[in-house]
C-alpha cells in the first residue's frame, strides 16, 4: 500500500532563554518520528528539558547534503520529521537550506513551525526603522574584506542587520567606524533573552571606544544593527560645499567637478551628483 509521505516541520527553538519555546513547537516535537538536529547533544538538553523522548539526527553543516536523501527517504514513507537548530530559527544563518529545496522538489509538505529569531528578536527592539530591513548574516572574516563589504552598504536606505561572534565584534565595529559616517546610528543586541542582555544604541563612531573600555562587554552573542543611508537631500550641503561644487562646474565636467567636490569637501558624493544635476537642469531651463 501507498503510504502518505510524512511532512517536514521546520521549528523554530529558544536563542536562550526556554521559556521562549512555543506550546505548538513543543507537541510537534512530541509527535514527529524524528528530529534532525545540528547537535543531538545540545538539541537533547533541550528536549529533556520539556520531558519529550523523539529520536534524534544529526544534520548540520558539514553532514547536511548527505544526509538529506535519508531524510527524503523517511518523509516519502510516511515518517515526520521536525528540524531543529541549535538556537531559533533554522535556515537563518543555520544548516537546512537543501533539505528544505529538495522538500519542494520532491513533494514533501513543509510546515514552518515559528519561533526565535536573533535578528527579528534584535530588530523588533532597537529604536531603528523596521518597515524595511536587509539581513545580512554574518559579515566576512577578514578586515580588508569586511571593509570592502562595508562600503557596498553605506548608502544602503534599510535597517542594515548582522550577526557577529565575540572575538570579532570589535574588530568589526571599528571597520564600522572606518566606513560609515562616524553619526550614523548602530544598536548592538548583546546575549537576548538571556541574563546579561544589553540592547546599546551609539553611533558607529562611538561604537568601538565603548567596548574597547569595557572589555567584558564583548562576552557573549551579538546581533549588530546599522541604520539605513538619510534619504538623498541637497539641503545636508553646507554653504561652503555648495560653493565649492558651484566652481568646479564652471571649470570642468559634471563627473570631474563632482568627484573632486568629494574629495574637498567629504561631502556625500550621491549628494552632490544630484546638487549638481539640479544646477544643470536649472541653468538649461534658464537658457531655454
Ligand atoms: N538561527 C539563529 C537565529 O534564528 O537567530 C541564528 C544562528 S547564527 C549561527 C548564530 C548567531 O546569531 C550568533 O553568532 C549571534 O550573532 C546571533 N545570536 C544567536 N542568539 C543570540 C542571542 N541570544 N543574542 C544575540 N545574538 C544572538
Amino acid at each position: 500500500m501507498e503510504h502518505e509521505p510524512g511532512k517536514l516541520y521546520v521549528v523554530a527553538t529558544p536563542i536562550g532563554n526556554l521559556d521562549d519555546m512555543t506550546f505548538r513547537a513543543l507537541n510537534i516535537l512530541r509527535r514527529v518520528d524524528a528530529i534532525a538536529a545540528e547537535d543531538t547533544r545540545h538539541c537533547r538538553r533541550l528536549l529533556d528539558h520539556y520531558g519529550i523522548t523523539a529520536s534524534t539526527r544529526s544534520f548540520h553543516e558539514h553532514n547536511e547534503r548527505a544526509k538529506t536523501a535519508a531524510l527524503l527517504e523517511q518523509l516519502r514513507s510516511g515518517r515526520s520529521i521536525a528540524l531543529v537548530s541549535d538556537a531559533g530559527t533554522p535556515l537563518i544563518n543555520d544548516p537546512g537550506f537543501p533539505l528544505i529545496q529538495a522538500a519542494h522538489e520532491t513533494g514533501i509538505t513543509v510546515v514552518p513551525i515559528p519561533g526565535p529569531c536573533a535578528a527579528i528578536a534584535a530588530l523588533s527592539a532597537a529604536g531603528l526603522p523596521t518597515d524595511r530591513f536587509a539581513f545580512e548574516g554574518f559579515p566576512p572574516r577578514t578586515r580588508n574584506a569586511r571593509r570592502t563589504y562595508f562600503e557596498r552598504l553605506v548608502e544602503e536606505p534599510r535597517t542594515s542587520v548582522f550577526y557577529e561572534s565575540s572575538h570579532r565584534l570589535i574588530a568589526c565595529l571599528e571597520d564600522l567606524a572606518a566606513v560609515f559616517p562616524p553619526q550614523r546610528r548602530v544598536v548592538i543586541a548583546k546575549e537576548l533573552t538571556k541574563l546579561h542582555e544589553r540592547l546599546l544604541s551609539t553611533s558607529v563612531g562611538q561604537a568601538p571606544d565603548l567596548f574597547v573600555h569595557q572589555p567584558e562587554l564583548s562576552k557573549g552573542e551579538f546581533v549588530l544593527l546599522v541604520a539605513g543611508a538619510p534619504p538623498l537631500s541637497t539641503e545636508e550641503l553646507t554653504g561652503e560645499q555648495r560653493r565649492t561644487l558651484h566652481l568646479l562646474l564652471k571649470e570642468c565636467s559634471l563627473r570631474t567637478a563632482v568627484s573632486l567636490a568629494e574629495k574637498i569637501t567629504g561631502a556625500r558624493k550621491k549628494v552632490l551628483y544630484r546638487a549638481a544635476l539640479n544646477w544643470q537642469a536649472a541653468s538649461t531651463n534658464q537658457e531655454l
